[in-house]
C-alpha cells in the first residue's frame, strides 16, 4: 500500500504563531479515543489543564472553546500550542496532527494532500511553479491492486490534469477542452453564484462581504497559480466519483471556484499573491471544509448540468 503525496507536499510547514487564521481558532477540534483517553489521565499541571478545558462528556471529546474569538484553551497568548510546548508533537490528537492534511484512500494507496483552508498551505500550493505531479511517500510493501473503477477514475484524473497542464495553451483554453472531456458547465456569470453562495451556512462575515463585491468581471489570475488551483480542485474532489458523485459535476465544480476566485479578485482592493491567497483561503474554509455547502453547490451545479 502506498502513501502518494502532491510534489510540493513536503515543503509543507504550519507557521504556527506567524498565522493570521489560525486553525486552532474558531474551530470545534475533536479529540480521538486514543487521545481522549490518554488526556484524561495525564499528570502534572498540563494534566489538570486537560481535565478543565475539554468536554469529555461529549461524543466525541472535544477542546471548550475560550472567548468570543473562540480560541482553543491550548493556543497561548503568543500564538503557540501549549501541548506542543510541554508534552511534544506525539501528544496531539489525530486531528490537530493531520491538519491541514486531508486524505482519500483507493484499494492500493492513500493519497493525501494539503486543504488550502490553511494559509501556509494555500501559498504553498498557489506559489508552486512547476506542474504538479504525485510522488510516492513512502510504501509498506503490501500489495494491492485498484478496483477497475479505480483505475478508471485515475486514467480520467490522468487526463483531465494533462489538459489542465499543457501550458502551451492558455488556461482558460486548457479549462474549456478539460470541461469538453467530462461534458461539464461553465457558468458565465459569476453573480447569481456569489449570491447562491450568501444563502449558504456562513462562518465568517468576510466572505460574505467579499462575494458582495462579485461584479460582471473577472482577472485572468497571475502566473501558474490558476492552474495549481484547478489542479487541486481535481485532484481533491474528483475522487468523489467513487462514491456515486457525477464527473462533470465535480469537474464544474473545480472550474466554479477557479472563475469565482478570478471573479472576486477582479473586484478585490488588492492585487496581489497575499491577497489571491487569501480568497482562496476563504473559498476553502466556508465551500471546501463545510460538507453542508459543499454538496449544496454540487446539487445546485447538477441542477444546471444539460
Ligand atoms: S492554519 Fe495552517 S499555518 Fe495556521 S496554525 Fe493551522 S496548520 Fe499552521
Amino acid at each position: 500500500m502506498k502513501l502518494i503525496a502532491p510534489s510540493y507536499y513536503p515543503a509543507f510547514s504550519c507557521i504556527a504563531d506567524q498565522c493570521r487564521h489560525s486553525c486552532c481558532i474558531g474551530w470545534e477540534i475533536d479529540i480521538d479515543d486514543k487521545t481522549a483517553q490518554c488526556y484524561r489521565t495525564f499528570s502534572g499541571k498540563i494534566g489538570d489543564r486537560m481535565r478543565t478545558n475539554i468536554d469529555f462528556s461529549a461524543d466525541p471529546p472535544h477542546f471548550i472553546l475560550q472567548g468570543a474569538e473562540e480560541r482553543c484553551p491550548f493556543l497561548n497568548e503568543r500564538g503557540l500550542c501549549d501541548i506542543i510546548l510541554t508534552c511534544g508533537e506525539d501528544a496531539l490528537c489525530q486531528i490537530c496532527t493531520d491538519h491541514p492534511r486531508f486524505r482519500n484512500f483507493f484499494s492500493d494507496r492513500t493519497e493525501i494532500g494539503l486543504g488550502l483552508c490553511c494559509e501556509a498551505a494555500a501559498a504553498l500550493v498557489l506559489g508552486w511553479e512547476a506542474a504538479v505531479t504525485m510522488i510516492d511517500l513512502s510504501d509498506n510493501g503490501e500489495n494491492t491492486e485498484p478496483t477497475e473503477e479505480e483505475q478508471t477514475f485515475f486514467a480520467l484524473r490522468d487526463s483531465l490534469i494533462a489538459v489542465l497542464q499543457n501550458r502551451e495553451q492558455p488556461l482558460d483554453v486548457r479549462i474549456d477542452k478539460m470541461l469538453s472531456v467530462v461534458g461539464g458547465v461553465r457558468f458565465d456569470d459569476m453573480r447569481p453564484w456569489a449570491e447562491f453562495l450568501s444563502g449558504l451556512e456562513i462562518l465568517d462575515a468576510v466572505w460574505t462581504a467579499a462575494l458582495e463585491t462579485v461584479g460582471d468581471e473577472m482577472e485572468v489570475l497571475p502566473g501558474h497559480t490558476g492552474e495549481q488551483l484547478m489542479v487541486y480542485l481535481l485532484m481533491r474532489h474528483l475522487p468523489k466519483m467513487l462514491d456515486g458523485e457525477d464527473p462533470a459535476t465535480l469537474a464544474s465544480f473545480a472550474v466554479l471556484g477557479y472563475d469565482l476566485i478570478c471573479a472576486l479578485y477582479a473586484s478585490s482592493p488588492e492585487h496581489d499573491f497575499v491577497s489571491l491567497c487569501e480568497l482562496v483561503r476563504l473559498f476553502s474554509s466556508e465551500i471546501e471544509y463545510s460538507e453542508e455547502n459543499l454538496y449544496a453547490v454540487f446539487d445546485e451545479i447538477a441542477s444546471s448540468c444539460p
